[in-house]
């Protein structure tokens, strides 16, 4: 089958493009998917270029969203059929650990993640366990579909499992035009919150504030801690979701109300910060590190998103072959949405 394989880390020369990479054989509860849409996300090219602590085995195909049709099914497959619409949440859970067994799968102690532990998105075809699996609506295009397992379900474990925002509360998304962002803007949103979102470039304010953001900042031009002490009445906010890291965190914490929320879901920008613990606790603060969620989460979002209450941004489309093209267009910061990769 054509696939983009990893056979060691580095540059975009590394995505290759084979023709004939042997295809996943199934046991007997898996499904293979005819992979129609996949999207890259940012572990995609941790995994690409590699990153201290993670090892990767090779060779690898990347890629951690799976949309497409069942292909054939192994010979205890119950749930579902050849020919089937379907879309994988990004985990594979063991079902036997203390985390699975207290229903937190997406917590698995042994837990897999497409692209990164076992083969992934970026080809013909791959492998599934049934139990990873939902069934996709006639409604939602592979493309679209193929934007929620990572972005999706991060953004709404983020806010509504986690974070637990509610309405009339102001929360604070940094980076509202990437792919996470452009998701937790419209469920925010959708929550009634008042949302305020950052954008690296000013060509992005106006689509970010179509989303239904309430205030648009550039991070690089405005003073963001001025611009929302006035927005707020120097009140602050309740919530923030930051995906950047190091280089937020002091202003997400001045910016926190006492009983904040700050949800941490990614770094971009180091792995460390100092914490003044004496603000922590009178601010009666938390920290709240996450990411991905559990499989009803994904279904959830699927609903909204079939309702037309969530609508998938799409920055651009490639060909499977242009992988690298699609990672340079996420490093270069440019992309508003998700970028789509089409098998
Ligand atoms: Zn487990």
């Amino acid at each position: 089958m054509k696939a983009i394989v990893l056979r060691e880390h580095g540059g975009i020369d590394k995505l290759l493009m084979e023709q004939d990479f042997p295809e996943p054989s199934l046991g007997e509860h898996d499904v293979l998917v005819r992979v129609r849409a996949t999207t890259v996300n940012r572990i995609d090219l941790v995994v690409r270029a590699g990153y201290p602590g993670i090892k990767i085995p090779f060779p690898r195909i990347p890629g951690a969203d799976i949309a497409g049709e069942i292909d054939e099914v192994g010979s205890r497959v119950k749930a579902f059929r050849k020919g089937e619409r379907v879309l994988a949440w990004p985990l594979i859970a063991c079902g036997a650990c203390e985390q699975c067994q207290k229903n937190r799968r997406w917590l698995c102690l042994n837990w897999k993640y497409f692209g990164l532990h076992v083969d992934g998105s970026y080809a013909e075809y791959t492998r599934v366990p049934e139990e990873s699996l939902v069934r996709l609506p006639e409604k939602i295009s592979f493309e679209a579909a193929a934007t929620l397992p990572v972005a999706g379900l991060t953004s709404y474990h983020a806010l509504v499992t986690v974070g637990k925002l509610e309405k009339g509360e102001t929360v604070l998304i940094w980076g509202g035009s990437g792919g996470l962002g452009t998701f937790a803007v419209q469920i925010a949103k959708r929550l009634g919150a008042r949302v305020i979102a950052t954008v690296g470039k000013e060509s992005k304010r106006e689509r970010i504030e179509s989303l239904g953001a309430d205030l648009v900042l550039n991070h690089y031009k405005e003073n963001v801690l001025d611009t929302i002490q006035k927005f707020t009445d120097g009140k602050g906010v309740e919530v923030v979701l930051d995906s950047i890291g190091a280089e937020t965190f002091p202003a997400s914490f001045q910016l926190l109300k006492k009983g904040g929320r700050l949800l941490l879901c990614g770094l971009m920008t180091g792995r460390e910060a100092p914490l003044n613990l004496h603000l922590t606790y009178l601010k009666h603060l938390s920290f709240l590190g996450l990411y991905l969620g559990e499989k009803h989460e994904l279904e959830a979002l699927l609903n909204w998103v079939s309702e037309g209450k969530i609508k998938p941004v799409i920055d651009q489309r490639f060909e499977l072959s242009e992988a690298g093209m699609a990672h340079q267009r996420i490093e270069s910061g440019d992309q508003l949405g998700k970028i789509v990769l089409l098998p």
